[in-house]
């Protein structure tokens, strides 16, 4: 037979040695609300059961309520830390009450020689609160809060790891609620299934595979920062030149059965270097961010974006033709138009090259076409917008 005070004092080893864990290896990288709430809930149940060992001694009237109090408050701060996974927050009000009414309930219940005291109020609100976490688990990311992409693919198999945890442990607590309500702390069916041995051995494994699940998330948001800052550009947020070819490539694999792919269209600002000299070096800077932007609002969910160095960029327009390409162009010089800076700076007008792109084009021949009539585009005067094979020149101010 397992003995309450042994599983306790080995239940608080554990959970001393995760909070120590989890707050010097993930917390203290990532410093998110969820990682921190998670230390708040192990440092609430470390309190709780230290306070627990009191029983049967002189100090239980007090101790046995106050555990009651820290265990519960340590479920509130999981529940929490679920809710801030997505940035949202709970009600204080409501903790903070539910906490008083639990305190009252254990208090008024003979806490002085009743290990139990509070029972029902502590397991209905275990079971309320731990179920409230799994609720918000399940339905994290459901809203797109995420977004497709990285963050989507590495969050949810780990919260859904949590979401099936949480729904076991406060079916648990449901049960324990629900025994102990028709049996008694005393029923044969309580105390064998559902008792503190089995409880302390419950929420050991729970706290060790849970703080697993948090430190793998920590590990998530720590890769995604890291994947953010190495494939866009840090000053106009687009994507850097690396990532840019890479999305493009990787799209052109993808359509690999369609004759014709879409249009890539590379941008040079006109001369931008006078905006330099003219103004100082951060208006350039200004006028590459609102460069940046304007494409960024014209252009479609399917289509690529980048800046390809110094104050050149890469749009490439998803199964476009010509003519929608064109299109995007006149929509770009509107925003700029459209686009006033700080100081009397203005903005340099853009010359355009573009190609089609075809099956079978390799990406180093479309990017010297498109080069090619970026060149043509500036030798022509600048301002307007080239073809390649010479096809078409529009000029994208009135002249
Ligand atoms: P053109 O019309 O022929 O393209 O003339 P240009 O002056 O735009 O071209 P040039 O290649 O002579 O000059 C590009 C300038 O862009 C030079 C460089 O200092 C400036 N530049 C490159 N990157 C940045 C940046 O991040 N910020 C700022 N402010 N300027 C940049
Ligand atoms: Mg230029
Ligand atoms: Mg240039």
């Amino acid at each position: 037979m397992l003995d309450p005070i042994s599983l306790r004092v080995s239940f608080a080893i554990v959970a001393v040695t995760l909070l120590a864990l989890f707050y010097f290896v993930a917390y203290r990288s990532t410093r998110s609300a969820y990682a921190g709430w998670w230390c708040a809930a192990l440092g609430l149940f470390l309190a709780g059961s230290a306070a627990y060992l009191l029983d049967g001694t002189s100090q239980q009237w007090w101790a046995n309520p106050a555990g009651n109090v820290c265990v519960v408050a340590g479920a509130a701060a999981v529940w929490s830390g679920a809710r801030a996974v997505e940035g949202r927050s709970v009600s204080w009000w409501f903790v903070g009450a539910t906490l008083v009414g639990l305190l009252v309930a254990s208090a008024l219940d003979d806490p002085g020689t009743n290990e139990w005291s509070g029972a029902p109020v502590f397991l209905g609100l275990m079971t309320i609160f731990i179920a409230l976490a799994s609720v918000e688990l399940w339905q994290s990311g459901r809203s797109g809060s995420f977004g497709p992409g990285p963050r989507e693919r590495m969050y949810r198999p780990i919260l859904r790891s949590l979401a099936v945890m949480s729904t076991g442990l406060s079916t648990f607590y449901g049960l324990r609620l629900v025994a102990f309500l028709m049996v008694g702390q005393d029923g044969r069916a309580f105390a064998v299934y559902l008792g503190t041995e089995v409880t302390t051995l419950v929420t050991t494994v729970m706290l060790a595979t849970v703080s697993f699940s948090m430190t793998a998330l920590s590990y998530a948001d720590d890769t995604l920062e890291l994947q953010a800052r190495a494939t866009s550009d840090g000053l106009t947020g687009l994507l850097n030149r690396d990532e840019l070819v890479r999305l493009v490539e990787r799209r052109w694999r993808g359509h690999r059965r369609r004759q014709v792919h879409g249009v890539l269209v590379m941008a040079d600002l006109d001369h931008f270097k006078q905006i330099n000299d003219t103004y100082g070096h951060p208006a350039g800077d200004v006028a590459l961010q609102m460069f940046a932007a304007a494409c960024r609002s014209t252009v479609g969910r399917a289509d690529i974006v980048g800046r390809f160095g110094g104050e050149e960029f890469v749009l490439f327009l998803d199964e476009a033709t010509v003519e929608e390409a064109h299109d995007v162009v006149r929509r770009i010089t509107a925003a700029l138009e459209a686009t006033s800076l700080p100081g009397g700076v203005v903005l340099p007008t853009v010359s355009y090259g573009m190609t089609l792109v075809s099956r079978g084009d390799d990406l180093a021949d479309v990017v010297a076409r498109a080069d090619g009539a970026l060149y043509a585009a500036k030798d022509a005067g600048r301002a307007r917008v080239v073809v390649a094979d010479g096809a078409t020149a529009d000029r994208t101010t009135a002249p």
